[in-house]
């Protein structure tokens, strides 16, 4: 399987699945037509489905316009996030089968980013929109940190080497915060200096793995004792669960960072 990210926007990633030598392609989140049509035209492809992880404009923008040139091509969206259109929408324990690309994608059901976001899993990648970032989990528009801390627990099962390939080039900017909470992590240090060689080379920072997340992603480390002592720094206040550490170090980073 060959995986290729498309840029949109300031720093969206539309990603083109591909399984050469066939000339067939699926894109996950198209928010825009143009850089999609550029690709398929320049190296002769087709496309053949449209995979949507939520209802924000720039992941569905440009379905209405990739259909009127490829109007076989099936969309596959969340059934909980209030999509209109003539789709295919699907729900947790959904399985989508792309046989053209001998693909086979779980749905697992991501709430918080908006109430129905979905993450399409399988062949060893997770495509999870907005829900988690390099070094940071998404901003949560449609519920409570409750179910943002569930939605990452789900992540944090899967396996260790699974590639995410999330949605946006935030990789960086997040480093910075995930610096204020664990200034002394010599794997997110590490990871910094790879990121910034990558932004000199142009290269996207991601994908990257759930392992290297699991050590530098604070959000996803909240019951590591030194993430623990930072938020309760900031809280001023000791916290009794891993979530309450995560519910305090969102508002940490929505209050003083962003
Ligand atoms: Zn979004």
């Amino acid at each position: 399987m060959k995986i290729i990210p498309l840029s949109a926007f300031r720093d969206n990633y539309i990603w083109c699945i591909q399984q050469p030598p066939s000339s067939y392609v699926a894109v996950v989140d198209p928010g825009d037509a143009k850089p999609v049509l550029n690709w398929l035209e320049q190296h002769d492809l087709e496309l053949i489905a449209i995979l949507i992880t939520h209802r924000h404009q720039d992941h569905i923008g440009g379905i209405e316009k990739l259909l009127k040139h490829y109007p076989q091509a099936t969309v596959i969206a969340p059934h909980g996030d209030s999509i209109l259109g003539n789709y295919r929408f699907v729900k947790e324990g959904d399985t989508v089968e792309i046989p053209l690309l001998d693909l086979k994608l779980q749905i697992l059901e991501m709430p918080a980013h908006t109430k129905g976001h979905i993450a399409y899993y399988g062949e060893n990648s997770l495509f999870c929109g907005d829900v988690l970032f390099g070094c940071c989990c998404g901003k949560i528009f449609e519920g409570t940190t409750k179910q943002m801390f569930q939605t990452l627990n789900k992540i944090k099962n899967l396996p260790k080497e699974t590639l995410i390939y999330c949605a946006h080039e935030y990789t960086l900017e997040n480093i910075e915060f995930a610096k204020w909470v664990e200034p002394n992590n010599s794997v997110l240090l590490e990871r910094e200096i790879i990121c910034k060689n990558n932004e000199l080379k142009k290269i996207p920072t991601v994908p990257f793995t759930l392992e290297l997340e699991l050590a530098t992603d604070p959000f996803l480390r909240t019951s590591e004792i030194t993430v623990k002592k930072a938020v309760e720094q900031f809280a001023q206040k000791s916290l009794d669960s891993a979530e309450q550490v995560f519910d305090q170090l969102y508002h940490w980073k929505q209050t003083e960072f962003n």
